[in-house]
């Protein structure tokens, strides 16, 4: 880490905090869109850890998780840096929307392009430029989609001694194999040499707070092993699963869940029904497999097809 890190001409200096603003766009009413960046630098040397939440518009956990950081004593540090973006899409996030005005998904367009490319490709852009040649490692938030909560989990490249070290010292629940997607934020900064884990937990437009808590203390965690502060809490050790899949609904109707998410289930267990709204039938749902509910539909109305349970498989 330097001992001066510049964003768009802004020099912060060890022992400083700043707030940057970079200017996307305009609104089509000609109101400046600026992406506010806050930085927060210890008085010594050392990791440059990134926080992004709201990549995806409607996936506000993140914020909360990075705004309560930001209040509390959290971004007091002994080392390093970190740099917070609490809302990247800032389109989707004020359209209660996962994407972009033009339907395009930010997280499906890096690196970016300057000119000439659409909305997401040119936030993707200076996301590439301004803030990820200044970092060595990131956390970038997000959640399930509508009414499908995930329960807290880290998702990584597993195969990557670098990715699995970060996992491990967040500790949460749950640690998930996740191949890198192509145009993801995690694989152009994967590709850039710099290692972003991706935080999954709750569903979108909704606060969920054990999804919150677990959040900051996971991220207090692995800021305490990159030595950024001096104490953070302990976590049980993480599951980590192999392989999942959804189990999803082989006829229409009203949907109960008779476990929560998180809750581990044996082969043959009865986990679920579908009635019709009537009370006249009845059809129950058993798992699969042995293991783990990483992710839940809370919808009660379901079409057959539709997703209900996430369930992990342990190694
Ligand atoms: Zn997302």
């Amino acid at each position: 880490m330097p001992e001066i890190i510049e964003i768009y001409n802004k020099k912060i200096g060890l022992g400083e905090n700043a707030v940057v603003k970079l200017n996307i766009a305009r609104l089509p009413t000609h109101t400046l869109i600026d992406l506010p960046v806050y930085i927060y630098r210890a008085p010594q040397d050392g990791p440059v850890l990134l926080l992004t939440a709201c990549l995806h518009g409607d996936e506000i956990n993140g914020l909360e998780i990075i705004r309560r950081m930001m209040i509390d004593s959290s971004l007091k540090l002994l080392k390093g840096t970190i740099i917070a973006l609490p809302i990247v899409n800032v389109f989707g996030f004020i359209h209660l929307t996962r994407d972009l005005p033009d339907g395009k998904d930010l997280n499906r367009s890096f690196p970016g392009r300057k000119d000439g490319g659409s909305l997401a490709s040119r936030v993707a852009y200076v996301m590439m430029n301004e803030i990820i040649p200044h970092i060595d490692y990131g956390i970038d938030f997000h959640t399930g989609g509508a009414s499908r909560t995930n329960y807290p989990q880290i998702r990584c490249v597993a195969d990557d001694p670098k990715n699995m070290e970060l996992a491990r010292a967040f500790a949460p629940s749950f640690i998930i194999n996740a191949k890198l997607i192509a145009k993801s934020f995690r694989r152009a900064a994967y590709e850039s040499g710099k290692y972003i884990i991706v935080y999954e937990g709750g569903e979108s437009l909704r606060f969920d707070d054990l999804v919150i808590r677990e959040g900051i203390e996971g991220t207090q965690r692995l800021m305490h092993w990159l030595g950024m502060i001096n104490s953070s809490s302990v976590a049980e050790s993480s599951v980590y699963i192999k392989s999942s899949s959804w189990l999803r609904a082989r006829r229409s109707g009203i949907f109960r869940s008779h476990i929560n998410y998180g809750d581990q289930v044996k082969k043959n267990e009865i986990i679920g029904s579908i009635t019709d709204p009537y009370g006249e039938s009845e059809f129950f749902i058993k798992s699969p497999v042995t293991g783990y509910i990483i992710g839940l539909n809370n919808l009660p109305v379901v079409n057959r097809g539709d997703a209900l349970f996430h369930i992990g498989v342990a190694e």
